[in-house]
């Protein structure tokens, strides 16, 4: 059998999520194909060691292609897959539970492990439990946490190219425009450092202060829930069980209590460092580095050592 991995576009490439999610499945030892939704994206996708074929379909409109029609185009498709796979982004979320439905096979969302042939794990309850599921499904789609895993090379592939014939197109809904976000700095679960603030930071133009020191850092700006619902950081940012999730290589909280459900977005970071006014904030129970303090002071002092040449990422 052999292993599916629905690709996404970003910034006119293969999205950084893809090539983990290809990573993932390779990990399982499957023999891998990428299925592009976008033609654009086939020369990227051909370049990717490991992947033996990539599937594009037959129909140009297919960049702007919504879940009931990838849904569809995976149903027709699925016959020597045993794992068809996507980041757990908006695309991935809505199409391949549709396609489970369809193919009668499993759907896991959210897979943050690759344990054998027919098993994963999946974190649940805002990452509170930790579930190892098996499948003994025929054919089984899955999402994947994408900051989970490595991503792959994107050169030094050489796959083949198989065209597919057109599917019916569900014209109910249509995508009218994608518009990019406005959001300062990096995107988050790509970006190496996180800089995130939370409902200390105590108004917008501190967030967007923050968002300046992320930017010279070069790093992604994050937010607590909090601080997007008072406005001071756009949805986009917004980190934890509702929100992105994120594991970069060191993740900086500022003015952030620690809420469940925002651990649940970044507890995975490789360091943790925190600010908080507040020694019994629930954030220093995952911290690596915890400051006891005024977020200010230490934001002014982060201000001075970047702009006197200070390492960006
Ligand atoms: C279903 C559900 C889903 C949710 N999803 C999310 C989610 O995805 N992401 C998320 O973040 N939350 C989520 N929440 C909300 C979550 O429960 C918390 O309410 C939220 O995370 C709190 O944000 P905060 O830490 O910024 O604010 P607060 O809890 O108010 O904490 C502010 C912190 O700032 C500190 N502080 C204040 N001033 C300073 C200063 N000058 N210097 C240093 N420290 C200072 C305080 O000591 C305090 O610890 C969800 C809640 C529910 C019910």
């Amino acid at each position: 059998m052999r292993g599916l991995v629905v690709a996404e576009t970003e910034g006119g490439r293969l999205a950084n999520a893809t090539l983990r999610v290809i990573g993932a499945v390779i990990l399982r030892g499957l023999p891998v194909d990428v299925y592009v939704t976008d033609a654009m994206l086939a020369p990227f996708a051909e370049k990717i060691p490991g992947v033996e074929r990539v599937l594009v379909p037959a129909d140009e409109a297919n960049e702007h292609i919504v879940p009931e029609t990838l849904a569809a185009q995976l149903h027709a498709i699925q016959g020597p897959y045993s794992l068809i796979a996507a980041s757990h982004r908006t695309l991935g979320r809505s199409a391949l539970p549709r396609g489970a439905a369809l193919a009668g096979g499993a759907f896991i969302p959210d897979v943050i492990a690759v344990e054998g042939e027919s098993a994963f794990v999946r974190g649940l309850y805002a990452g509170s439990v930790v579930a190892h599921v098996n499948t003994a499904s025929a054919v089984t789609f899955a999402t994947f946490r994408a900051s989970s895993f490595s991503p792959v090379a994107d050169s030094g592939g050489n796959a083949t190219r198989v065209a597919l014939e057109p599917v019916a197109r569900f014209t109910r809904t249509k995508l009218v425009e994608r518009q990019a976000s406005t959001q300062t700095g990096r995107d988050l679960p790509d970006a190496r450092i996180v800089v995130s603030g939370g409902r200390g930071l105590a108004s917008k133009d501190n967030m967007d202060r923050l968002g300046e020191l992320a930017e010279k850092m070069g790093a992604a700006l994050g937010a607590s829930r909090a601080a997007v619902d008072a406005g001071y950081a756009s949805n986009s940012a917004q980190v934890g069980q509702t929100g992105k999730i994120v594991a970069p290589d060191v993740y900086l909280a500022f003015g952030i209590s620690g809420a469940i459900q925002h651990l649940a977005g970044m507890k995975d970071s490789k360091a943790i460092v925190a600010v908080n006014k507040d020694p019994d904030a629930p954030i220093f129970s995952v911290a690596d580095i915890g400051l006891v303090g005024d977020l200010f002071e230490v934001v002014g002092a982060l201000e001075t050592h970047v702009s006197t040449g200070g390492a960006s990422q």
